[in-house]
């Protein structure tokens, strides 16, 4: 299949959080098992000229109504497995190099960049028979692949639109209609418009052909007002069209027997490394030396969402009570940095926190770590806990989204499972789980052994999700087409 991806961010080269982790990766996996995969990103202007590629010789024309048409540059450069990326230069919407940032003209700089890919496409000839379109960024695909594009070649598309996250949903300024050259019909209620505005997530759940999101259990969670954020009625009104597909990893770049980033490797035969690692990231944030103290990492956006404001509330009493040292690495919410921050200032030797962006560290907390925390209040698949597992180091997870899918509770008796969940979003539920995890790190160390290699020993490899994203697929193409399409 000819399979045209949509994203604001694909790693290596833009990368806000897990979506650029799973456009890369899930391209990677489609373009390997022989489809002819294209990714379209912009150019943002903190990518050096030499990392996008050689230069579309002509201008492509962007139409956004029968009498305006802009003029862009696209660049192509291959990508892993075979795929290759296009990158639009546009400099208005995307030379200031910030993905999101505190701009007021993403509705239009977004959708711009989905008109362009598809403008791009039929000037180039190369016609998609899939346009998977990725969160609200890309949410304008699949409305005009029924509209304005409809009677055009890229119109057979069938569209797929992920959800990557629902709590943004690019709810933008009604200019955008005019800007774009929509019609005015699709500013109605089972269209575009929501609350006075444009929402282009809305937009996506009723025009897409299939929609997925990123675990099952996120998938049934969002049809309900407690996680629907407002869009749980389209959500249910489209279940039958809709799929939970948990992410894969990219095993290659988080592998602990060859990590680059790790001053020691390790596999679930031999894990002397991972000691080594403890002492490198005990030394990396200013911890205490002592191989016996068990470290909690934690890496994440500081945002309601990841629910780390819980495990501020226990830490101090936690730091003063009991014996263990938190690794921490993140940033968003200015007040949690601080209230992090001065976790640190008091308890040094015990928290050891770095605000900020670093993957490197965030390698070597995941392999020096022996617990990981995510108390997420909802997480639709969540990347860290798969990360944590391969790195055996287990994960502490409310039982939400991904995080259930994917993290086997601890059992003891014939010890099974990959890591310890606790089920509300409270202080005290955490508080318990710690505790769990307090003990089996200092009174059922067998048990800790054993479930380290559970965690390490499961398959999140991508090559089953993306098969379940074919399927997905040709479903798709059989519902716009009406026919099963010659394999
Ligand atoms: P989300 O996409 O909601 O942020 P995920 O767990 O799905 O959460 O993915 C987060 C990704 O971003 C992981 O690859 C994680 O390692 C990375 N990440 C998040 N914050 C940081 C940070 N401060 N430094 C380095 N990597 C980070």
């Amino acid at each position: 299949m000819k399979i045209l991806m949509l994203s604001p961010e694909l790693t290596p080269y833009a990368k806000a959080g897990g979506l650029g982790d799973m456009v890369a990766s899930l391209s990677k996996s489609l373009a390997q098992a022989g489809h002819d995969v294209r990714i379209f990103m912009p150019r943002y202007g903190h990518l050096r000229p030499e990392e996008t590629g050689r230069l579309y010789p002509d201008p492509v024309a962007v139409h956004l109504d029968p009498r305006r048409t802009l003029f862009c540059r696209v660049w192509t450069a291959p990508f892993a497995g075979g795929a290759q990326v296009h990158f639009l230069e546009y400099d208005q919407y995307f030379g200031s190099g910030e993905i999101y940032g505190q701009r007021t003209d993403h509705g239009a700089r977004f959708s711009f960049q989905t008109l362009a890919a598809l403008d791009f496409c039929l000037q180039t000839g190369w016609i998609p028979d899939i346009v998977h379109a990725h969160d609200w960024t890309a949410g304008l695909a699949p409305v005009v692949l029924n509209t304005t594009r409809r009677h055009t070649p890229v119109g057979r598309a069938a569209s797929v639109f992920t959800i990557h996250n629902l709590q943004h949903q690019g709810l933008v300024s009604r200019d955008v209609i005019s800007f774009l050259g929509l019609p005015e019909y699709l500013f109605t209620p089972n269209n575009l418009e929501c609350l006075g505005g444009v929402n282009l997530m809305k937009g996506a759940l009723y025009h897409a052909t299939k929609l997925t999101t990123v675990s099952p259990t996120y998938a049934h969670e969002i049809q309900t007002p407690e996680y629907g954020f407002g869009l749980d009625p389209v959500l249910r009104h489209r279940w039958h069209d809709l799929t939970g597909i948990v992410n894969g990893i990219d095993l290659d770049e988080w592998n602990p027997a060859a990590d680059k980033f790790l001053p020691a490797h390790y596999t679930s035969d031999d894990l002397a490394g991972k000691a080594a690692c403890k002492t490198a990231l005990q030394e990396r944030l200013g911890l205490a030396r002592q191989s016996y103290a068990p470290v909690f990492g934690v890496i994440a956006r500081l945002y309601d969402q990841k629910g780390l404001d819980l495990l501020a509330d226990i830490l101090p009493d936690l730091l003063e009570r009991a014996h263990l040292q938190v690794a921490l690495l993140g940033s968003g919410d200015p007040d949690l940095e601080n209230r992090f921050r001065a976790l640190a200032h008091r308890f040094p030797g015990k928290c050891g926190v770095q605000i900020g962006y670093d993957n490197a560290l965030a390698h070597l907390i995941e392999a020096g770590s022996d617990f990981f925390v995510m108390p997420s209040r909802f997480e639709p698949c969540g990347l860290n806990q798969l990360y944590s597992m391969r790195y055996g180091t287990l994960p502490i997870v409310r039982a939400t989204g991904g995080l259930a899918d994917t993290v086997e509770p601890w059992q003891n008796g014939p010890t099974r499972g990959t890591g310890i969940l606790f089920s509300e979003a409270q202080s005290w539920e955490l508080r318990n789980a710690i505790h769990q995890a307090l003990q089996l790190y200092f009174d059922h160390s067998d048990a800790l052994d054993v479930l380290r290699r559970n965690a390490m020993s499961r398959d999140f490899s991508w090559d089953r999700s993306a098969q379940a994203y074919e399927a997905v697929y040709r479903e798709a193409q059989f519902l716009r087409q009406g026919a099963f399409p010659a394999r």
